[in-house]
């Protein structure tokens, strides 16, 4: 997915922190700035009334620019979690989950998920000993996902994976550091999906 406004302005519309910047969400996030400023933060923003259409389209719209993902995406995902067992809402946000590009943001060796769809197109991450370059590849229990040693960005993935803080990776990968690989030793629950979302509107959302 292409994002077309400056990525700042895609929080401020959903009112919520996507972290779409990498450490500079954590640093110097404009929303925490004007914050800090005005306490009336949220009256600030909610003097616009919105339809029930209105929620559910916001609501849609917040988790495709956090996964960074189409809108055809995201409707073959709906379908696809409507042969599943479950509860539909979840069943979509794990296959959101589950995407490559969101493994690999995950690790924390790279500052965002558009960074992370950057490095597997260039075809320097293998899956099971393949190359995988495709951002929306699912992965499966038992996978083991690393970096091709001779990427050009592999100096600096590694730096980051030192530098990267344990308890902010996904807790449902094993993560070696210093091969810059990993394993998928569980795959995610619902409790895993850290987007703020009501996935209850965006079922809505698609259920017309
Ligand atoms: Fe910008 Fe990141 Fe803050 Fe979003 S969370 S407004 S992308 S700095």
């Amino acid at each position: 997915m292409k994002l077309r406004l400056p990525v700042c302005k895609l929080c401020r519309k959903q009112q919520v922190k996507l972290f779409l910047k990498g450490e500079r969400c954590k640093t110097k996030c404009p929303l925490d700035q004007e914050k800090k400023k005005t306490r009336s933060f949220s009256k600030k923003f909610k003097f616009r009334k919105s339809s029930e259409y209105g929620f559910q389209l916001k609501e849609k719209k917040k988790v495709q620019v956090f996964y960074g993902v189409t809108e055809r995406e995201l409707q073959r995902y709906f379908e696809a979690a409507g042969k599943k067992k479950g509860i539909i809402g979840e069943e979509l946000l794990l296959f959101l989950e589950r995407r490559l590009d969101n493994v690999i943001y995950g690790l924390r060796i790279v500052p965002s998920r558009r960074m992370a769809r950057q490095i597997i197109n260039h075809g320097d991450i293998f899956v099971n000993d393949r190359r995988t370059n495709r951002p929306s590849y699912q992965v499966k229990m038992n996978d083991v996902i690393f970096l091709k040693c001779k990427s050009k960005f592999y100096s600096k993935l590694k730096e980051m994976a030192e530098k990267g803080k344990k308890d902010e990776r996904l807790t449902w990968l094993e993560f070696s550091p210093e091969k810059l690989s990993a394993k998928i030793i569980r795959l995610p629950a619902r409790s895993d999906v850290t987007v703020p979302v009501n996935e209850g509107l965006l079922m809505d959302f698609y259920s017309k």
